[in-house]
């Protein structure tokens, strides 16, 4: 049946399952999602029930509201805390049956105490910080934070890393993994250690990882697939007269006999201004953007009229022009960042 929208994501899970199956085959461990920002964009919720649902372990994100919304949507499984735990988000954190990251002992000894009075075991995994200096217990403090934590009573069952540099410099990814070695060989046995993300287990393999981009499928060149299209269907269509002006700042001035569809999505869609360069018709036709995307409606040139139930791909499930990576790379941006930025008023529709 034809979806009910003028305008939706599609999230085609079986693309997802693939590419969590390819990362899976590419590492030696555990491949854990990471589903923060709404799954960059594709949508947390559904996400993380099919995941756990399919057998995977665990899910990761990165903020006490993110879990929070998992937990109320009725995910009861293993959910990861990647942020670091602040203090005052123990308590919930608990309550939340979390594990959180901790980064300083200030953090672990509220976990630590809101447990005792909650008559609960704190469970955490503990972040070291190898070279990236934003987060984590120094990597050559790790064995005296991971002595600190456990006698305060708090069960690490993790201790992990985050590169830097993956898919940029090789180099101090190798640095990185050299002193994450040391943590690990420090600590010994009986945490899961975890160091990659995408880019990391992609381009160098490893033992276990937490993978965003590479899940969503955002990285060519590995025979990933991108999970999500845009779609919309216009809202009107109509013919120009010679002289026209499309749009704000009527930047696109008409020729005459041009078709024009109006399509229902804009900047506040997610949409970014100044790079989406066309759009592809319901023939699979590129066609050009008239005039400025505005921040509900894209005005596009068509070859012929057509009705108001025609689809149009406005982001494309793949690497060509109208893919998120070239959406990315026309605005300098990188695909996190616009695939974060997909509106929640756009309907998902999984299939
Ligand atoms: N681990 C941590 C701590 C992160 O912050 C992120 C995302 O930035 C990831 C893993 C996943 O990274 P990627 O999407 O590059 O795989």
């Amino acid at each position: 049946m034809e979806p009910p929208y003028r305008a939706w994501l599609e999230v085609d899970l079986g693309a997802l399952w693939a590419n969590y199956a390819l990362l899976s085959a590419r590492a030696k461990g555990e491949v854990i999602p990471v589903l923060k920002a709404e799954a960059y964009g594709h949508g947390a919720l559904p996400l993380a029930r099919f995941l756990l649902g399919r057998g995977v372990r665990r899910v990761a994100v990165a903020t006490l509201g993110e879990a929070r919304a998992l937990r109320r949507g009725g995910v009861g499984g293993e959910v990861l805390l990647l942020g670091s735990l602040h203090p005052l988000e123990a308590e919930e954190a608990l309550a939340l049956g979390l594990v959180p990251t901790l980064s300083t002992l200030e953090a672990a000894r509220a976990l630590a105490q809101r447990a005792r009075a909650l008559g609960l075991t704190p469970r955490a995994h503990l972040k070291v910080d190898t070279g990236m200096n934003r987060v984590g217990f120094p990597w050559r403090e790790a064995l005296a934070a991971l002595r600190a934590v456990e006698a305060l009573g708090v069960r690490v069952e993790g201790v992990y890393s985050h590169l830097a540099t993956a898919g940029e410099d090789p180099s101090f990814v190798e640095v990185q993994r050299a002193r994450f070695l040391e943590v690990q060989r420090a600590l010994g046995p009986g945490y899961l250690y975890h160091l990659e993300n995408s880019h990391g287990l992609l381009l160098h393999g490893g033992e276990n990882a937490r993978v965003g981009l590479a899940l969503y499928g955002l990285i060519p060149g590995f025979g990933l697939r991108p999970v999500l299209r845009l779609l919309a269907r216009p809202t009107l269509v109509k013919r120009l007269e010679r002289g026209a002006r499309v749009g704000y700042g009527g930047e696109y001035v008409a020729r005459g006999g041009e078709w024009l569809a109006t399509l229902p999505v804009g900047y506040a869609d997610g949409l970014p201004r100044g790079a989406v360069r066309g759009v592809k018709g319901p023939d699979g036709s590129l066609l050009p953007v008239a005039g400025r995307i505005s921040m509900d409606q894209t005005t596009v040139l068509l070859p012929a009229p057509v009705d108001l139930g025609a689809v149009f791909e406005v982001v494309g499930p793949d690497f060509g022009p109208t893919g998120l990576c070239a959406l990315a790379e026309a605005r300098g941006t990188i695909p996190y960042e616009v695939a974060v930025h997909l509106s929640r008023r756009l309907p998902r529709l999984y299939l």
